[in-house]
Order: C-alpha cells, then sequence, then structure tokens
C-alpha cells in the first residue's frame, strides 16, 4: 500500500513537530502548514489524503477553513480532523457544521492522535456493498441486510436498520437530522425532523437488550452520532 499523505496545519510549532515526529513514526508522509494561507498552497501542490486542522490560526481560524474545503468540489471528500484545544469546543464545531470528520482535544497522545487517523482514513476509503460491518459483537451484514449480535439476530425495522447502516459506516461525526433526512430517508421524500427521533428511540429500544444503545448518541442542539466514546 503507499504510504498515506498527512497534511498538518498548526501554528504552534512545537506541537506541530510533535505530531509530525508521531505520524512518521507511524508511517505516514507528512506536509505542514503553519496557517492557512500556507495550507492552501500545498493544497493546490498536492492532495494529501488526510488533513489535521487546528482549529486557531493566526491567519484565519481552522474551522473557515474547513468549512471552505467541504464547499469546494475538488477537497469536498478530503478527511479533516480538526485539532480543539477545549472539550466544549467540539460541541461548537459539531453545531457550526464545519464538515469536519473528525474532532480530537488538546491535549492528546500521539497514539491517540494515530488511531482517529486510520479511523478516518479507513472509513474514507471505498465501501463495499456486501461487506460485513463490525462493531465489538455487533454485526451488520449487508449482503444478507442483517444485524446480530454474537448469534442472536437484532430485529430491525427497514428504517431503523438503514439509520443503523448509516451510523456503522459514518461513525465519529455528529449528524443533525436534516442530513439524516438527506442520507437516510434520501432527501425527496417528506418526512417531519421530529420523525426522526421516533425511529433513533426504536433503534436505540432494539439495541437496549445488548446493551448497545448508548453507542446511539444524542448531541445536544447538533444531532446524533454513533459512537462508543461517552465524552462529548
Ligand atoms: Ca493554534
Amino acid at each position: 500500500m503507499a504510504q498515506k499523505q498527512i497534511l498538518v496545519v498548526e501554528d504552534e510549532q512545537p506541537i506541530r513537530e510533535m505530531i509530525a515526529f508521531g505520524l512518521r513514526r507511524a508511517g505516514f508522509d507528512v506536509r505542514e502548514a503553519e496557517d492557512c494561507r500556507t495550507a492552501r498552497a500545498a493544497l493546490v501542490d498536492r492532495r494529501p489524503d488526510l488533513m489535521l486542522v487546528d482549529w486557531m490560526l493566526p491567519d484565519n481560524s481552522g474551522l473557515e477553513l474547513t468549512r471552505a474545503l467541504k464547499r469546494e468540489r475538488d477537497t469536498r471528500d478530503l478527511p479533516i480532523i480538526m485539532l480543539t484545544a477545549r472539550a466544549e469546543e467540539i460541541d461548537k464545531v459539531a453545531g457550526l457544521d464545519s464538515g469536519a470528520d473528525d474532532y480530537v482535544t488538546k491535549p492528546f497522545s500521539p497514539r491517540e492522535l494515530i488511531a482517529r487517523v486510520n479511523a478516518v482514513l479507513r472509513r474514507s476509503g471505498p465501501t463495499d456493498e456486501n461487506e460485513t460491518i463490525r462493531f465489538d459483537d455487533l454485526t451488520l451484514d449487508r449482503a444478507a441486510h442483517r444485524v446480530m449480535v454474537g448469534d442472536n439476530g437484532v430485529p430491525l425495522g427497514p428504517t431503523e436498520y438503514r439509520l443503523l447502516e448509516f451510523f456503522m459506516t459514518h461513525p465519529e461525526r455528529v449528524y443533525s437530522r436534516e442530513q439524516l433526512l438527506d442520507r437516510v430517508w434520501g432527501g425527496n421524500v417528506y418526512v417531519e425532523e421530529r420523525t426522526i427521533d421516533v425511529h433513533i428511540r426504536r433503534l436505540r429500544r432494539a439495541l437496549e437488550p445488548h446493551r448497545y444503545d448508548h453507542l446511539v448518541q444524542t448531541v445536544r442542539g447538533a444531532g446524533y452520532r454513533f459512537s462508543a466514546r461517552t465524552e462529548r
């Protein structure tokens, strides 16, 4: 497999170097940028496989950069992980719908960061319609259209199945009700946003006997997220 390239956009040099060092040791090809302008220039030069973008940058906010890149055709699919200084900022980032694929709060260990980078790279790759998606003992068999926990089937209605399939293929990211309507129901149908809450409740109830209901998380003021992490 070709070496994956990561562009690190962070103005604080010691942090940037620490990140770059950890990533290089993990086998990534790393480029560094200290502000939005340099990051833009680096993108024109060569498109990386993933970007790490700090929230506070000297010339513009990392949030603005992320939103802009997620709007542009050439960079829309480029995975971005935002680095934030405080946990509360994660809610803000999510609420503002920056389009970031994940968020990491400082301080973080190189190991944690690399785990997140690998997770985002994995799910941004091409998805196989027939693959089986696993989370712990929870498996979703896309070929058979079946959800199991160990040997036990989890009975789900068609909408709950599609919701779970979407969540399991897009973990760790907050989706607003509107985005879920678009992605799970398809943009054309008329469904009230509170209908989503009903299906979320049904999905949680089906997962509850297996103790996986906590994976479907409500993010106040923002929407829903599928995550094993309980911190907010
Ligand atoms: Ca900064």
